[in-house]
């Protein structure tokens, strides 16, 4: 058994060179799986995105139905991700993460733009989301608070301009 074991891990190992990853659980043992079937379908999701596969690794024995996956995305992050979940679309957490943030980042500056177009400001030290009220203020010092949203697509400004405005109407 454990001559058998050591042959199947040679070969293995000899193929590994070859193949890379593809068939190979964390033994180094090749066998057909069900698994085995699904690996050209999990590289070309991990090249269309241009990640790399690191290594395959079966979840749990012979009856597996998912790989635990070891992969490195183009900015080099590695990280790991079950091949059912890869196959839903997650991918690099650090990468998820950069771009959430980036985004974050564009929307605080978008409502920055509009408030210097308005003369004003906005006073928000983070962008949060479209709904939370945050502080601005109108080309003559008025502060109030209001959501993007309503700033945006409802139009509002300054209440107290706006105040002053109906008074001398
Ligand atoms: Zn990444
Ligand atoms: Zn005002």
């Amino acid at each position: 058994m454990a001559n058998l074991l050591t042959a199947a891990r040679k070969t293995a190992q000899g193929q590994r060179g070859r193949t890379s990853t593809e068939d190979v659980d964390i033994e180094g043992v090749i066998r057909p799986t069900f698994l085995a079937g699904r690996l050209p379908t999990i590289k070309r999701s991990i090249s269309a995105r241009l990640g790399e596969l690191v290594s395959a690794t079966s979840m749990d024995g012979p009856t597996a139905r998912s790989y635990l996956l070891k992969v490195k995305c183009v900015r080099e992050h590695v990280f790991t991700v079950s091949s059912k979940d890869l196959l839903r679309g997650c991918w690099c957490p650090p990468c998820a993460e950069a771009a959430k943030r980036q985004l974050l980042v564009a929307a605080l500056a978008r409502m920055g733009k509009h408030a210097k177009r308005l003369g004003g400001k906005c006073l928000a030290p983070a962008y949060e989301s479209a709904r939370a009220p945050v502080a601005w203020s109108c080309a003559k010092g008025h502060q109030w608070a209001a959501s993007w949203d309503n700033v945006r697509n409802k139009k509002s400004w300054c209440p107290t301009c706006a105040r002053a405005a109906s008074r001398f109407r």
